[in-house]
């Protein structure tokens, strides 16, 4: 079996920046993705810096494949089940094989938990105009003075209800299940920023007309946009059960130079404790690929 110089798991954001890094250092370079990018799900990006006029997602994901191509990377659509360390090369399954690299990127991302209830046929158009929406930080501009809902309670909740108090006055906390779990300070920040407060369950979405409707404790109410403020799956299972060091919550940790716990393994991008966005994982991917460069060639000079 033939060793990588790396292997790439995820082709999000960071995977494919780090592939375009890896591959103009003339590394050899295996990038394995499964094909569900947080990134193609975002409509239009407005906060990513270059494209004054947005652009989507699907196609921002798209140019950066084609620029890691055109460098000779050929993204494998496997899903990689199984990771460890072995004896001087880290080992690789996929449902097709085994594999082995001197350095592994993992780059896997998070997935968002949706509010129970919400089902595909109104979550997706939702997601598509706006009316339902999964990080302020990216969006909360395009809903500035609009009627926005906030499904989620306890600190979470309330630290994104305060977060887009910034951008308008109209903000409601909506408890997802049934009674709002909130201890004295939440309620009392909530209170002070005007933050109406209304108990769950959520149910029966639809969009009516230009917005997102569901049933609550208080009756039927619409919302010109609704973030859920659920929490994430972080997709770490591979590093971890392979022994790397991560948060409660799951997220790996990292040094300054994006290496994991366990030698030759990095980590860039969503899986990683860190602000979630666009730049944040493509500039962790460039010093991790930068950092992999110069370990490989720590153990044998590369040479033309
Ligand atoms: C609705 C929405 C809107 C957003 N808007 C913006 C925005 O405007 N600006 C911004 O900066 N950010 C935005 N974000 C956040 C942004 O999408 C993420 O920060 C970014 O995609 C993270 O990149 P990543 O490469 O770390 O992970 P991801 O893009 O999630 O990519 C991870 C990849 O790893 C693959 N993978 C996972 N496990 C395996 C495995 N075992 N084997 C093989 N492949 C695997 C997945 O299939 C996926 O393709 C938005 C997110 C959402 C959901």
């Amino acid at each position: 079996m033939t060793t990588d110089d790396c292997i790439i798991i995820g082709g999000g954001p960071a995977g494919l920046t780090a592939a375009i890094y890896l591959a103009r250092y003339h590394l050899r370079v295996r990038l394995f993705d499964c094909g569900s990018s947080r990134a193609a799900m975002i409509p239009c990006t407005r906060n990513h810096a270059g494209y004054p006029d947005g652009i989507a997602g699907k196609e921002l994901l798209a140019r950066m494949l084609a620029q890691a191509e055109k460098y000779g990377v050929h993204r494998e659509g496997n899903r990689v089940e199984r990771l460890r360390l072995d004896v001087d090369a880290l080992a690789l399954e996929t449902a097709d094989g085994a594999y082995r690299a001197r350095a592994v990127l993992l780059a896997t991302g998070v997935v968002n938990h949706r509010p129970r209830h919400l089902l595909p046929e109104v979550h997706d158009p939702a997601l598509e105009r706006g009316l339902l929406r999964y990080c302020p930080v990216c969006d909360g501009f395009e809903v500035t003075d609009k009627k926005v809902g906030v499904i989620g309670t306890g600190e979470h909740g309330t630290r994104e209800a305060l977060f887009l108090r910034s951008y308008t006055r109209d903000v409601t906390l909506v408890a997802p299940e049934a009674e709002h779990a909130l201890d004295p300070a939440c309620a009392a920040k909530l209170d002070e920023a005007g933050i109406a407060r209304v108990n769950g369950p959520c149910g029966d979405y639809a969009i009516e007309g230009d917005r997102l409707a569901f049933d609550t404790a208080r009756g039927r109410m619409a919302f010109d946009s609704v973030y859920p403020a659920l929490g994430s799956r972080i997709r770490s299972r591979l590093a971890i059960e392979a022994g790397a060091k991560a948060t409660d919550t799951g997220c790996l940790e990292v040094d300054d130079h994006q290496r994991t716990s366990i030698p030759g393994l990095f980590a860039a991008g969503d899986v990683v404790k860190g602000l979630d966005q666009i730049s944040h994982a493509m500039g962790e991917a460039g010093v991790a690929a930068t950092t992999i460069r110069n370990m490989l060639d720590e153990q044998r000079p590369l040479r033309r």
